[in-house]
């Protein structure tokens, strides 16, 4: 066995033992297989293999790569990656959610497209959990105001939040930031807001999702270690 035959099982694996160290079921956990710098092939491999999720975070690779599956409507794709205001128009009908809204202009145009396509779009609000300069999102301080800014749009759901975890040498050391998030989302949900349900948090990649688990994760983002590649 090589690769995503061997790679997957251990994945699932470990999500199973992090669910259960804290009483939940693996089935609510969602996994989201990586898939920048994938073939098609690949990808079709490990939907053969069960993951029916697969994240992009860039607009170009993935236009590129759909074509291959847009009349294959059991693959569900994410936009994971920073997203440009005027590529929103190429994405809009091709994937499921959005993972990375962060600022207002974004949020118009994400819910003009919609309203085009008449769809509503489900997003989650990226956090800028570690105030990294070198990251995108919104801080964790300024999380509640924008969600109140953006939450009238009609066509647009806010399901919840996404942040992408420093890179540490031992995962332990991101635990603080997702128990962060997950105070965050209970603080935002707890606010009643219109269009607003707090039901996805998106955090844990290859380095640290078992972590992220424990600390309430319910969608898992993993690239390298599934796909066996070096980021
Ligand atoms: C690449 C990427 C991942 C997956 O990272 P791995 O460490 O390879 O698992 C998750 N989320 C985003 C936004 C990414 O760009």
């Amino acid at each position: 066995m090589y690769g995503l035959q061997k790679n997957l099982p251990e994945i699932k694996e470990n999500i199973e033992k992090s669910a259960q160290k804290i009483g939940r079921k693996t089935e609510d956990i969602t996994l989201v297989g990586v898939t920048k710098t994938i073939s098609p092939n690949q990808i079709q491999e490990a939907f053969e293999l069960g993951v029916r999720n697969f994240g992009e975070n860039r607009v170009q690779e993935f236009i590129s790569k759909y074509e291959n599956f847009d009349k294959n409507t059991d693959y569900t794709w994410h936009m994971i990656g920073h997203l440009q205001t005027n590529k929103v128009k190429f994405i809009i009908d091709k994937v499921k959610m959005i993972h990375s809204l962060d600022n207002v202009r974004l949020a118009e145009e994400i819910d003009k497209r919609a309203k085009q396509s008449d769809i509503k779009m489900d997003v989650l609000i990226e956090i800028n959990i570690a105030n990294e300069d070198t990251k995108h999102g919104v801080s964790a301080q300024d999380a509640r105001f924008f969600v109140e800014q953006i939450h009238h749009f009609s066509n647009i759901s806010i399901k919840g939040l996404m942040c992408i975890a420093p890179i540490v040498e031992n995962a332990e050391q991101n635990r603080i930031y997702f128990e962060k998030m997950h105070r965050l989302s209970v603080d935002i949900q707890s606010q009643n807001m219109h269009n607003v349900d707090m039901c996805f948090l998106s955090m844990g990649m290859s380095q640290d999702y078992q972590i992220a688990i424990e600390e309430g994760a319910n969608i898992i983002r993993i690239g390298s270690s599934l796909f066996g590649y070096n980021t």
